[in-house]
């Protein structure tokens, strides 16, 4: 979290200081909610106002230049059907605070509602009215509700509108509890408003759980007792826009109308300072005159006007992202389109993750020596050029995710290997002392063209294949880890576990795409992961089953405190979960995915649920089977194979999708083993076995009897209190029917860090027990 003393000094910043400022707004912005810019339909109902604020022209005691008005229900719906013609999904309703309009309101809502076929977010700002009054309002279909705090100092606030400031934050604090996606927001630059009581303002936010923020500089209004105090300053309001955004990268926040009445062009400065809202007015012309705030001479925003100044700062225009439909969890709802999908590319990638690093000044990707810049440099001075591949051989954590973002910068693939791992093949080799060298060339460049990464699957089967991960799906992972795990640019993430593996990549350069601060070095001893822990500076962890077991027992050295845990790449146990809840008071992530596709489910029970971009198609709810899914990127497959454009995936995992919806996987699907010339299923075998509530893991092997030259099906049954008898008695009918099976029993299975089987070190252990 940034300081008061850093956010002070952001506040203040000019020049070059307030460009990068406004720069890390943007970057922070795009990891938020992405590249887009949500347009409201404002309808000022009533200009009859119960309060004084002093700033304010419709305040009670201004009634020379008031025209009194109230809108009717009628009038309300006819203009929100026009806002819904120019094609805009949030309806604001706002007006004076008087209970005299609450009728029309009540009366409007559901015709609105109606009329959008339930589509559309009702927005209210009507000031401070009772919790019961709320509720009504709530419960008549009203989604989000506007109360600004204008400002966090108590006295200035009493002294400006004669309310108490704890008033109004209650009444915020009942909106939320009533349900309400709530806005606040200040003025800025009004007369004893000091720097520190803006960065309360912004604390205010996180405090109340805002999802909404707006400021406005102060605008002197005639016939107000403000009306020969000097205007609120146009940059120092940006520059709260733009802290508002760092610390709050998903917060709603209007460019309001005030900065474009300010100055020309005002409004596109606030979007390129960080804000992602425009307001278009649609009050009739009549009525606008008469609704005063910022007096007569207000700049009144238009659709064409919105949508132009959205054009100019880059941003695509969108409707609400608090309305229930597909695509709005996504940090790249720009993504989602089929136009933005041409986008995806490796240099995109890459100036995401640098743009990300640059507008964090926590994250310390920047820091790894030598950065992705160095890299980058080197790379092109040893000849790497677009769509070449380049292994990335025994690289330390921190620099396979530097080279990466090198290589993507450049348009060339990383392929990381593990230490002490054959080259396959490569255009060129980086060594673990980052010497390039040339290597052997590429057999098959079929696919590459789509391809983020080169990585080899783990050796489930004993010949590790070469997936090829399509770009779209790194974006798919990312916005699955981002909402999954809740990483933004506060999160300090430590992956302990190789990059060379699908799952630690995954989450690496998902952390680095969020702006999160990364810590990468491999764990050289538990106790010594378990220290850094307990320090308190880390908030998300990504371990294996086998590591999370490890650093759940061991002793505590501080009270550091996890956000989230993420295991991966194995199945976890009940037990272990609780012991990691019990270690780190952080609730445990499962996560579940491929190396062909990368992360595809995460929850916290089973094996999770599907990310947005990935639907289950088998199998059926209640059923066991393959788990086939379908994902939106797509699957390129394997080097050597023809560039699948498939979106189906067939995991070749057995799973159980229980009555509820929850996914549980019961190990690999194991095809047809060869056994004396012959085929044989072991799924009947499986099946039986995992009727026994004790078994929980099973491997098969074919192993021969070298005395009488004939082969022998064994499978490798492991759980807690097993009985030879019992899994004898299981295995019979299958045996009847498919033939006999030497059955060896474990505690548990020998699988390495990542889960997987070792098979050489079960089929010692099977010897030893045959011999
Ligand atoms: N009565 C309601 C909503 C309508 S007023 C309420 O007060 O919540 C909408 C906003 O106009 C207020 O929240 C206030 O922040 C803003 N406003 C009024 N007069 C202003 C001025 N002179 N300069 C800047 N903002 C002003
Ligand atoms: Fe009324 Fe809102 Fe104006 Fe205050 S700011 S006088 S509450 S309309």
């Amino acid at each position: 979290m940034l300081t008061r003393a850093e956010l002070k000094t952001m506040l203040r910043s000019r020049g070059d200081e307030q460009r990068g400022l406004f720069e890390a707004a943007r970057a922070a912005r795009l990891t938020g909610i992405g590249d887009s810019c949500i347009l409201r339909g404002v309808i000022e109902v009533t200009n009859v106002c119960r309060v004084n604020c002093d700033y304010c022209p419709m305040r009670r005691a201004n009634t020379s230049r008031n025209d009194h008005y109230f809108l009717s229900a009628d009038q309300i719906v006819d203009a929100a059907r026009t806002i819904r013609d120019s094609g805009i999904d949030i309806i604001l309703l706002q007006g004076g605070e008087t209970t005299g309009i609450l009728p029309q309101i009540e009366e409007a809502i559901p015709e609105i509602i109606r009329m959008f076929d339930g589509s559309v977010e009702v927005l209210l700002n009507l000031g401070c009215l009772t919790t019961e009054r709320y509720r009504r309002l709530k419960k008549l279909g009203a989604v989000s509700y506007i109360l600004k705090h204008e400002t966090s100092d108590p006295h200035l606030h009493r002294s400006l509108r004669h309310e108490a400031l704890d008033d109004r934050l209650a009444c915020l604090g009942a909106l939320k509890d009533t349900g309400f996606k709530i806005g606040t927001g200040l003025i800025s630059g009004l007369p004893g408003q000091t720097l520190d009581s803006i960065v309360d303002d912004l604390l205010l936010v996180d405090r109340y759980d805002a999802d909404m923020c707006s400021i406005s500089p102060f605008i002197p209004a005639r016939d107000t007792p403000m009306a020969q105090v000097a205007a609120g300053d146009l940059e120092l309001s940006l520059n709260i826009v733009a802290c508002l955004r760092i610390l709050y990268p998903s917060l709603l926040i209007p460019s309001v109308s005030a900065f474009e009445r300010a100055a020309g062009g005002g409004q596109t400065s606030g979007l390129n300072a960080g804000a992602n809202v425009l307001t278009v007015n649609f009050s009739s012309s009549e009525r606008q005159k008469d609704y005063l705030i910022y007096g007569r001479d207000r700049f009144v925003v238009t659709a064409d006007h919105a949508r132009k100044v959205a054009r100019i700062a880059g941003l695509n225009v969108r409707g609400s992202v608090f309305l229930p439909r597909s695509g709005t969890s996504s940090p790249f709802p720009d993504q989602s389109g089929e136009r933005a999908r041409e986008r995806a590319s490796r240099p995109d990638l890459a100036r995401r993750i640098n743009v990300s690093a640059e507008a964090n000044p926590q994250s310390n990707f920047s820091d790894f020596a030598p950065s992705a810049a160095d890299l980058r440099t080197s790379f092109e001075e040893a000849g790497v050029r677009p769509n070449d591949v380049v292994a990335l051989a025994g690289l330390r954590g921190p620099d396979i995710l530097a080279g990466a973002v090198a290589l993507w910068s450049i348009d060339a693939i990383p392929f990381p290997l593990p230490p002490d791992t054959h080259v396959p093949f490569a255009d060129l080799i980086v060594s673990s002392d980052l010497t390039v060298m040339a290597g052997t060339g590429v057999p098959d460049r079929r696919g590459l063209d789509r391809t983020a990464v080169l990585q080899l699957t783990s050796g489930s089967t004993n010949v590790p294949k070469i997936a090829r991960r399509s770009i779209e799906s790194v974006y798919d992972e990312t916005a699955g880890y981002i909402g999954g795990l809740g990483l933004d640019f506060s999160s300090c993430v430590r992956i302990p576990v190789p990059l060379a593996h699908s799952f630690g990549w995954g989450v690496a350069i998902s952390a680095a795409l969020a702006g999160c601060r990364l810590m990468l070095d491999l764990v050289s001893l538990p106790s010594r992961l378990a220290r850094e822990l307990d320090e308190g500076t880390i908030s998300h962890l990504a371990v294996t089953p086998a590591l999370a077991g490890l650093v759940a027992t061991s002793k505590p050295s501080g009270d550091g405190r996890l956000a989230t845990v993420l295991v991966g790449a194995g199945s976890a146990s009940p037990i272990l979960l609780d012991a990691l809840r019990a270690r780190f008071g952080a609730q445990p992530v499962l996560g579940y995915g491929s190396t062909e596709t990368g992360g595809t489910f995460l929850g916290s029970d089973g094996i999770g649920k599907p990310i947005e971009a990935v639907e289950v198609r088998a199998p059926a709810l209640g059923q066991r089977g393959e788990l086939v899914i379908e994902t939106r990127a797509p699957v390129l497959g394997y080097v050597g194979d023809p560039p699948g454009c498939d979106r189906v995936w067939r995991t070749g995992d057995l799973i159980d999708c229980e009555p509820d919806g929850t996914f549980r996987c019961l190990g690999r699907i194991s095809g047809p083993l060869r056994l004396n010339s012959r085929f044989v299923e072991t799924e009947p075998y499986k099946a039986a076995l995992f009727r026994l509530p004790e078994v929980d893991d099973v491997a098969f092997l074919v192993l021969s009897e070298d005395h009488r030259n004939l082969e022998v099906l064994c499978a490798a049954v492991a759980g807690q209190g097993l009985r030879r008898e019992a899994v004898a008695h299981a295995l019979a009918n299958a045996s009847r029917q498919h033939g006999a099976c030497s059955i060896f029993l474990f505690d548990r299975l020998p699988r390495n860090t990542l889960g997987k089987l070792d098979r050489n070190k079960l089929i010692s252990s099977i010897r030893g027990g045959m011999a």
